[in-house]
């Protein structure tokens, strides 16, 4: 197989988390889109409970409690996304509000109705879409909220090999308003969308990842298919480069229905 042909999910999942655990970021978000959604969700307080879902190394857990009195549950599958999460959380001494545990965003262990906000950037492509928007709602208090961010395509039509990468690696991507009409029949009201600036992508997320690359082929210089990943990783920096205008993340913003 060439690496033109392969998908993110032919890579060995522990040099992926290896690599990943050297960034700030394992997706494309800032500090700012991050407030910019926190802006559209009300009725926050300090006995809120957020549960932030696929939070890897937790850049955006430790913005949100920095800018909230919540308290937060982070969860992702990787054990050592989550100890470098914990020990940030310790060492800006917000350790008191935020616990990171292991854990799956489709196997969740709260009650109905108790959380006041689920946040998710940059990792419901893991479930998908509708199945997570669907799954998570039971968990919401009626006029709770989650706050999500998803590949979306921004165009009717696009060029056949971005629309190839993309179906491999996530078939759901799909228009702003078609993933609208899915948020609202998953029992939402879509209260704000926005699109997420390019410096998320490029400033963010493909620039600080140059360096990682380079330390990591260097430690693995023998290791074939730690070679094929980076590759693969450029790939997908060069092709949102080339094909940018046609896609990117939109951050999605629902309130659980009341009635
Ligand atoms: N929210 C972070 C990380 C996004 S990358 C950011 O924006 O920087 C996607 C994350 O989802 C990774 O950390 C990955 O480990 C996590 N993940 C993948 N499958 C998951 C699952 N089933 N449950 C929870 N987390 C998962």
């Amino acid at each position: 197989m060439n690496t033109e042909e392969q998908t993110i999910h032919d890579f060995d999942i522990s040099l992926i988390c290896e690599y990943f655990s050297s960034l700030d970021r394992q997706g494309p978000g800032s500090e700012e889109a991050t407030l910019k959604a926190l802006g559209f969700i009300d009725n926050l307080h300090e006995n809120s409970k957020v549960v932030d879902l696929g939070c890897g190394t937790g850049g955006q857990t430790i913005v949100l409690a920095q800018n909230t009195p919540c308290n937060f549950t982070a969860i992702d599958l990787f054990p050592a996304f989550i100890d470098i999460l914990n020990g940030n959380a310790q060492k800006l001494n917000l350790h008191d509000r935020i616990k990171g545990v292991v854990g799956s965003m489709d196997h969740l262990d709260f009650q109905p109705n108790e959380l006041d906000l689920i946040w998710c950037e940059g990792a419901i492509y893991n479930i998908g879409f509708e199945k997570g928007l669907n799954y998570w709602n039971k968990f919401l208090k009626k006029g709770g909220y989650v706050a999500v961010t998803d590949a979306t395509w921004f165009t009717e039509e696009r060029p056949k090999e971005i629309f190839d990468f993309w179906n491999e690696a996530y078939p759901e991507i799909d228009t702003i308003p078609n993933k609208i009409a899915q948020m609202q029949k998953a029992g939402y009201v879509v209260v704000a969308t926005f699109i997420l600036s390019e410096v998320c992508w490029t400033d963010n997320f493909f620039k600080p990842a140059v360096a990682a690359q380079k330390a990591f082929l260097e430690k693995y210089k023998d290791n074939a298919s730690a070679g094929q990943f980076i590759q693969y990783e450029k790939r997908h920096a060069a092709l949102y480069e080339k094909y940018k205008d046609y896609y990117g993340y939109v951050f999605y913003i629902g309130k659980k229905l009341v009635g």
